[in-house]
């Protein structure tokens, strides 16, 4: 249903890449969908652009989208641009006071230190009654960060009105599980440790650094990748049953699983890291990461992160669950995969072995595949591995639109609750100290290949390219 609340969707860093690349275009794949939707986006950035160059901005990622001329020049029309210093009070204040009556909605588009300083400025401003903030990752540079800044922030506006953006819940598959998990019964008496015995939660890219060394080089994977979005995962895969899609009611499961997540054994010193160095994705050659533009090989970023946590609970003790994600790989794998114990026991007659049930789900392009072992063609007392396949539709709009369309109506479904945030990062900062002690070695991999080996169990459907996907989130 489209809102017909009017909204001021005030974007801060609108002359920066997010903005450009993900964010108007999901604002676009939004309005494609509900074409009727009231927002005027204004647009502020210390860098010299006009209202038209703006505007033109706004129209180029609408178009890229396919939303409709009509639509289009019915935001470009009322779309305005400020330029302005953010650090500098008065131009901060005279940029709010500028914004309308309508609903206001304040995206942080910015580098996260800026955004933390216009935060202090904006409590000395204050803001009008309402006002939605909307934070991009990373939320903090550790737990203490996070804690200062979550109390920062709920001194300015009720936590209700504080969105922590993870695109990934924007991604319909990450809804999806809930589906998967909870409108059928053939998944439910299994989602446990009584019948899954390990799982790999991975965002694998086969696409290398791409000229982004200077957001990268200062996180690395697993800074980028895990400590947010596949601990969000995570804590949707292996949360209780939800009764209801209220927001509180998941942020609460959620809560409750990042509160139980322990790193195996808890040592920080099972997780691993590498880099990769020169080699071939497809067709292209890739430079080691260390010679890629912008990179300061002192960093000893990661540019692949591996850790394994455990989930102590009832449901899912002595069960290992690997989260994974790197660049420059060979094979995409963004996915979750449960592997199911093998059956009590098998009929004698048969011959092989019935192992290697596994439930396959696609975060993107959305699929859920059941690798089961079954009767062999041919010989039926043979045995072999079938793969049942459904696929799911894609959102109609993006991660972004998504999550803009839940922040504009002020609905906090998609949104990292404040707990959360501080969670994630406590349940990293012991590998993150490994890290940077040096206990753990920074191994190599070359670029197209599948990491370095032995990181991952043979079987792995992470090594298999059988099973690999490639759209990205
Ligand atoms: P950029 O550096 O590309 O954009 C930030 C923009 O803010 C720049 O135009 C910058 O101007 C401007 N800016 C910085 N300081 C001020 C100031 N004092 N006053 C006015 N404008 C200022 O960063 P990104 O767009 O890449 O990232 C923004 C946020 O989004 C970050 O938190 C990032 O982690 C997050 N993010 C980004 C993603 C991406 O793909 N880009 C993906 C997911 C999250 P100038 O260039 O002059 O410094």
């Amino acid at each position: 249903m489209t809102s017909t609340k009017p909204v001021t969707l005030l974007v801060l860093g609108a002359g920066g890449d997010l903005t450009k690349r993900l964010l108007l275009p999901g604002l676009g794949s939004l309005l494609k969908v509900e074409t009727g939707r009231q927002v005027t986006v204004v647009g502020a950035d210390r860098a010299e652009l006009t209202d038209k160059a703006f505007g033109a901005l706004v129209r180029g990622a609408f178009e890229g989208v396919g939303v409709n001329k009509r639509t289009t020049d019915r935001i470009v029309r009322t779309a305005r641009y400020q330029q302005a210093d953010l650090l500098d009070p008065a131009a901060l204040a005279d940029l709010i006071a500028g914004c309308g009556d309508d609903e206001l909605v304040i995206y942080f588009a910015l580098p996260p230190s800026i955004a933390v300083k216009v935060c202090a400025e904006l409590q000395k401003i204050g803001l009008p009654k309402g006002t939605r903030l909307g934070l991009e990752k990373p939320f903090g540079t550790d737990e203490a960060s996070a804690r200062a800044f979550n109390k920062q922030l709920q001194r300015l506006v009720p936590e209700e009105q504080i969105f922590r953006v993870d695109h990934f819940l924007g991604v319909a598959t990450v809804l999806n599980l809930i589906g998967l998990r909870f409108a059928n019964r053939i998944l439910q008496p299994i989602w446990n440790a009584e019948h899954i015995e390990r799982v790999e939660i991975a965002y694998d890219e086969d696409l290398a650094l791409e000229g982004r060394a200077g957001y990268y080089d200062g996180a690395g994977a697993l800074r980028d990748m895990l400590q947010s979005h596949l601990l969000q995962v995570l804590a949707i895969f292996a949360m209780e049953p939800i009764a209801s899609l209220e927001p509180q009611e998941l942020a609460d499961l959620k809560a409750q699983v990042l509160r139980a997540t322990h790193l195996w054994e808890d040592d920080p010193t099972q997780a691993k890291r590498a880099r990769y160095t020169a080699g071939k994705l497809g067709r292209r050659k890739i430079p080691s990461y260390v010679d890629e533009q912008g990179v300061d090989p002192k960093r000893k970023t990661e540019t692949l992160a591996q850790m394994t946590v455990e989930v102590r609970n009832n449901r899912w003790t002595g069960v290992p669950i690997v989260l994974r994600s790197g660049k420059a790989l060979g094979q995409a794998h963004k996915q979750i995969v449960a592997y199911l114990r093998p059956v009590a026991h098998l009929p004698s007659g048969f011959i092989g072995e019935a192992t290697g049930d596994v439930l396959i789900i696609d975060v993107k392009p959305g699929a859920v595949s059941f690798r089961l072992t079954m009767n062999a063609e041919g010989d039926p007392l043979d045995l072999e591995h079938k793969l049942l396949t459904a696929e799911l539709a894609d959102g109609q709009m993006t991660a972004y639109g998504e999550v803009l369309r839940h922040m504009l109506d002020g609905n906090q479904l998609l949104s990292v609750r404040a707990d959360a945030a501080e969670l994630c990062w406590h349940i990293v900062a012991p590998v993150l100290a490994a890290f940077e002690a040096n206990k753990v070695p920074l191994e190599e991999y070359p670029a197209g290949s599948t990491g370095p080996d032995g990181w991952l169990p043979k079987d792995s459907v992470l090594l298999d390219s059988a099973y690999g996907n490639s759209a990205a989130v």
